[in-house]
Parts: C-alpha cells; sequence; structure tokens
C-alpha cells in the first residue's frame, strides 16, 4: 500500500503573515504511529524576525493607541471565532496529539469563554488614585503593558494553555510571541489563522513551532522579551529561567505535578472512583493535574480497589477519533517508554499490579499503554514519586487525617489535590493544611477562566487564570505631580 503524502500547509504566523520557517519536521499520528503531517521549524532567525516584529508592533500606533475597550473587543471576537471552529480545531489536535476526540471538543469550546472572559476584563483592569503623605501632591499609579511576551506552552491541550497567557497579556496591551510545542503543534498553527480573521494588527500575536534548544531557547532569552510565560516540565523550567539571566525578563512557569487524591472511609465511594478514574485516565493521564496518586482510607481500601479495578478494565480504549473513545494513545514514543520502564522499576521496588501494566491487546501500532492500577507500600515506589504524565495510578493506603497530610505533602511538587469526604469540617481542616495551588473537595479537575491555577514548590511560580492574572503582564508607573503653584524655594530639601 502506498504511503499517504503528509499534509503540507501549516506555516509559520509571523507579523501577519504566514511562512514556510527555514526548517521544517514530520509530526507523528500517535493513534497509527506514523508521521502525518509536515510542520515548519522555526529557526533562530525565524524567532529574532517574530520578537522583532511583536517589539515593532507594541509601540504601533495601530496597537498601542486602540483603547482597552478596543483590545476586549478584539479578544472576544477571537472568543467567537475559536467557538466557530472549534470542531476542526479539536479534530486536528486529536490528530496531532491522540487526545480523545471528547475531550478536545469540550475543551476547545471552552477556550473560546477564556478570550471572552479576558475581553471583558481588559477595560475593568484600573490603576489607582494613592492617598500621598504630602499636601501639595498628587500621586497615582499607571498600569502599563510590560511589553514583547515570550509564551512557550507544551504539547498537551496547547489551546488552552495558549488562552491563559494570551488572554490576559493581550488584555493588558502587551505583544506576544506564542512557541507551539514541537509534539502536535498543528491546532496552534491552524489557531494562527483566527488570530489573523479577529483583525489584531500585524506582529501583535505571532505563532510559532520548533525545537526546545533553538526555538525555545532563543524566545525566551531574547533581550527584546520583557515576559516569559511557559508551561512544561520542571527540568525545561529550570533552563527557561537560566535563558532568562541576560533578558531579566518577568517569568511565570506552570509545571508538573504529582497530585493526590484522598478518599476518606465516609465518602460516596462510588462518586469518588469516578472522579478518581476522570482525574487518571482521562487524557491518557497526560495532564498537569492527573490525580495520580490515590490515598485511601485503610477500612475502605479493598472496596475502593475493586471499584476502580472494574472501572478501568471498562475503560474504551480505541481510536481517538472516534466519539465512543473512552482512552486514547500517548502523545510521544519517549512518553510511552518512560512510563513502560517506570512500572516495570515500580514493580521490581515491590508494588502490586491492580490492573493494566501494558500495552493493550490489539492496539500494538499506535502509542497505546492500558489504564493501570498499582497498589504501593508509600511515596519512594518509582510511580508514586516521578511524574509519568500517564494512565498510571497510584495507590497508597492511610489511617487517619494526620497520616494522610504527611503523606499527601511528602512530594517536591503541589498543583493540586482532591479530598473525598462526607465531613465539611474535615475537608476544611485539610484544605488549610495541603501545600497544593489547588483544592478539589468532592470533585476533582474542574477548570475556570474566573479561577487561578497554578502550583506550589516544583509545580511552579505565579497562576494563570481569573481577574489577577493580568496583573502580571503589567508594570507599574508610579507618576507625582506637584499642585502648589508656589515656586520650589529649597532645593537641599526634597518634599
Ligand atoms: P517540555 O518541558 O518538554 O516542553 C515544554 C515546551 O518547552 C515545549 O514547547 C518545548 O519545545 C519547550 N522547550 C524545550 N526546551 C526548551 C528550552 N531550552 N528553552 C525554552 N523552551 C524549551 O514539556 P512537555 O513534555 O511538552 O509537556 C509535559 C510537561 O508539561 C509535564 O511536566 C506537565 O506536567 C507540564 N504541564 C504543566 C501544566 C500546568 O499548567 N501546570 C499544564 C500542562 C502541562
Amino acid at each position: 500500500m502506498a504511503t499517504p503524502a503528509l499534509r503540507d500547509d501549516f506555516r509559520l504566523y509571523i507579523d501577519g503573515a504566514f511562512v514556510a520557517g527555514e526548517a521544517s519536521f514530520e509530526s507523528l499520528d500517535p493513534a497509527r504511529g506514523m508521521p502525518w503531517a509536515r510542520m515548519p521549524a522555526a529557526s533562530a532567525a525565524d524567532v529574532d524576525r517574530a520578537v522583532r516584529a511583536a517589539h515593532r508592533a507594541f509601540d504601533d500606533s495601530a496597537w498601542a493607541e486602540l483603547t482597552a475597550t478596543q483590545r476586549g473587543r478584539l479578544l472576544t471576537r477571537l472568543g467567537d471565532l475559536v467557538a466557530a471552529h472549534a470542531p476542526e480545531l479539536a479534530e486536528l489536535e486529536t490528530r496531532d496529539t491522540g487526545k480523545i476526540i471528547r475531550e478536545t471538543r469540550a475543551q476547545i469550546g471552552y477556550v473560546a469563554e477564556y478570550y471572552r472572559y479576558f475581553g471583558g476584563l481588559a477595560d475593568k483592569f484600573e490603576g489607582a488614585h494613592l492617598p500621598v503623605d504630602k499636601p501639595d501632591m498628587e500621586a497615582y499609579l499607571r498600569r502599563e503593558p510590560i511589553g514583547v511576551v515570550a509564551a512557550v506552552v507544551p504539547w498537551n491541550s496547547q489551546l488552552f494553555l495558549s488562552a491563559v497567557k494570551l488572554g490576559p497579556a493581550l488584555a493588558a496591551g502587551c505583544t506576544v510571541v506564542l512557541k507551539a510545542s514541537e509534539d502536535g503543534p498543528a491546532p496552534l498553527l491552524a489557531f494562527a489563522r483566527l488570530v489573523h480573521e479577529a483583525g489584531f494588527p500585524p506582529g501583535v500575536v505571532n505563532i510559532l513551532t520548533g525545537f526546545g534548544e533553538e526555538c525555545g531557547r532563543t524566545l525566551t532569552a531574547h533581550k527584546l522579551v520583557s515576559r516569559v510565560a511557559f508551561t512544561g516540565g520542571p527540568s525545561t523550567a529550570r533552563h527557561v529561567v537560566r535563558n532568562t539571566a541576560e533578558n531579566l525578563a518577568y517569568t511565570t512557569l506552570e509545571l508538573g505535578g504529582k497530585s493526590p487524591v484522598i478518599v476518606f472511609a465516609d465518602a460516596d465511594l462510588e462518586s469518588a472512583a469516578n472522579a478518581v478514574v476522570a482525574g487518571i485516565f482521562a487524557a491518557s493521564g497526560q495532564s498537569c493535574v492527573a490525580g495520580s496518586r490515590l490515598f485511601v482510607e485503610e477500612s475502605v481500601r479493598e472496596k475502593l480497589l475493586a471499584i476502580l479495578a472494574e472501572k478501568a478494565r471498562r475503560i474504551r480504549i480505541g481510536d481517538p477519533a472516534d466519539a465512543a473513545t473512552e482512552m486514547g494513545p500517548l502523545a510521544t514514543p519517549r512518553q510511552l517508554a518512560h512510563i513502560e520502564a517506570t512500572v516495570a522499576a515500580s514493580l521490581e521496588a515491590g508494588a502490586a499490579l491492580v490492573t493494566g501494566g501494558g500495552r493493550p491487546a490489539g492496539f500494538e501500532d499506535g502509542l497505546y499503554y492500558a489504564p493501570t492500577i498499582l497498589a504501593c507500600a508509600g511515596n519512594e515506589v518509582p510511580c508514586a514519586a516521578q511524574e509519568l504524565f500517564g494512565p498510571v495510578l497510584s495507590v497508597i493506603a492511610f489511617e487517619g487525617e494526620a497520616d494522610v497530610v504527611a503523606k499527601a505533602n511528602d512530594s517536591p511538587f503541589g498543583l493540586a489535590a482532591g479530598v473525598f469526604t462526607s465531613n465539611l469540617t474535615r475537608a476544611h481542616r485539610l484544605i488549610r493544611k495541603l501545600r497544593a495551588g489547588i483544592v478539589w473537595v468532592n470533585t476533582y479537575r474542574a477548570v475556570s477562566p474566573i479561577v487561578p491555577f497554578g502550583g506550589y514548590g516544583q509545580s511552579g511560580l505565579g497562576r494563570e487564570g481569573g481577574a489577577e492574572s493580568i496583573r502580571d503582564y503589567t508594570r507599574t508607573k508610579s507618576v507625582w505631580i506637584r499642585t502648589s503653584d508656589e515656586p520650589i524655594a529649597d532645593p537641599f530639601v526634597m518634599r
């Protein structure tokens, strides 16, 4: 059978134009394990052109002189375009990352709300009049856009992770160079056409893809960049922080997690089990907030494990483009290899396999891994210690609140936590003690443009989403105005 030709119409978006880029690479269809499209790879020279375009656009009257209300309208229009084109963007994301169509459709439909939310906020973000302690002075604070933003996203949920950066950045009046991951960049490159159609002036938003070392490093280290918004893994984040040593860009980092889900004996176990399954097996576990460590109270351990094993075995694995599929493949061969190796090491370290533990039969061509549950003695087992970014749940028993707080917090990460209990006072005690940027009680994985998102410790610096996130794309200018008509008398006394 002849190999189908690779799709070859994806372009970089630089200074309002769609351009080929200096190099290219093949993008893999994870469900079939075969390349399906050719993507442009931005070189250092492409990145430099994009940053210079964003720098020019920042001061250009076409953007700089828009009112906040006008910027808001552009964002709202972009949100409407995303909503109208959600089905085709979802199909592209599913094809390029293997994420199931049910999820990409729902998530991208909701991404539109992020642009609408930040569009609505653009002219509601205010400076301040300061009650200064001098009788003949007025002082006020202007909030000004910080400058050129370098936004870097990983391959999972690229449209979503871009919206929490582009939304506040553009609402504030910044200009942006957005780097899609080299894995699964198709939906963001297609999204560039919507940015263009929305009517942002050339250079205000530039969208690239390319490899971390050349494209990512050149972008985050560029001397004309004032702000870096990064989402990805902790080790890449350290490179990014080093990259900003010269431009001293204000940097926020949204990194990984090893989030605990805690189930007490008094919880509705069936409901908790559904949340646990959604928390770890949705997106095949490739979610930064995956609830990958389950802490279950000893007295209900066997019962909950039985419910979970049954639900995990019933998950419908299949073609991610099929609306009936509940779990698709992993996105990259290196993910699959990492998961296989870590599960093997965990079994060797004494973990007991409850279900899964390998590639599912009948899916040998794609990058599939079965929903897997491992019973572990503690956090030191490799699968419980490391972020796997895959469909692997590590289950650890506990006895009492103090025990579970100590175990849940025993991780360098601190992105999210889930607590399942019918005891409200206990829930409040745990909320205070858990080291996590998000705590869900009797639910898991809820997100909204209105609620900030981000973690403690190795899970990152800063928060995305919510009204306050616009602040991180501005800096203040303190303005002093002397209101007295009297000449300044003594030049050696400052008042
Ligand atoms: P990654 O860190 O390998 O890559 C992220 C991005 O950084 C990519 O665009 C990559 O090209 C770029 N990059 C790589 N090297 C770079 C360098 N030297 N300088 C600048 N940029 C560089 O992450 P990944 O494997 O694509 O994604 C998985 C990781 O992302 C996981 O750790 C996951 O938890 C995390 N994540 C976090 C969140 C969150 O909001 N907290 C959300 C999704 C994913």
